[in-house]
């Protein structure tokens, strides 16, 4: 078992918080970093006390949920509410952040962003990020970090379809099961 590295470590964590989001339009998560050490984390969801989209749906003006507060802003708020300086951290996020939370990861003078998947990247974000020298790195999280038994399961896999192959199934059936095995293993 190889020792998983920090970027993959902090991004898994930005996946992980992802999955607490309580809106369906977008679950995002965002993990703060300083000196390899997670000093905040955040999700998209409602001002603390609000309905749940989740629970009451969303609250869309010009095609944006105006119920939530994003990841990157949550993060950066936790920091604020607790007094943890941002000044010189680095940041983890599972999408591109939106125009709104750049600015504000630019202001808070986080120096650099990791980000999973580009998501509508914004010219004008990717604009003043340059212009501000925060450097903006795609990290793609490897799922398979994730997962102790990742390459017992598809060697096994591998096995069982090998095995299906001899038991005569008709072709139509078997391009089905192999179809679908490959997309569950190369799911991003
Ligand atoms: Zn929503
Ligand atoms: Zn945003």
């Amino acid at each position: 078992m190889e020792r998983i590295s920090w970027d993959q470590y902090f991004m898994a964590q930005s996946h992980l918080l992802s999955m607490r989001s309580t809106c369906p339009r977008l679950m995002v998560g965002a993990t703060i970093v300083r000196d390899k050490r997670i000093i905040a984390g955040g999700y998209n969801g409602s001002v603390s006390g609000e309905a749940h989209c989740l629970d009451d749906g969303c609250m869309v003006v010009d095609n944006h949920c105006i119920r939530t507060i994003h990841a990157e802003i949550n993060a950066l708020l936790q920091c604020a509410k607790f007094g943890v300086p941002t000044e010189g951290a680095e940041l983890y996020v599972t999408h591109f952040p939106c125009v709104h939370c750049s600015k504000s990861i630019i202001q808070a003078g986080i120096q650099r962003v990791y980000y999973a998947k580009e998501y509508k990247n914004n010219p004008y974000a990717e604009q003043i990020f340059k212009v501000a020298g925060v450097e903006l790195i795609e990290v793609e999280l490897d799922e398979a970090v994730l997962d102790r038994h990742y390459q017992d399961k598809l060697n096994l896999t591998v096995l069982l379809l090998k095995e299906l192959e001899k038991a005569d199934l008709p072709e139509e059936r078997m391009q089905e099961l192999l179809k679908q095995t490959r997309s569950i293993y190369t799911k991003a």
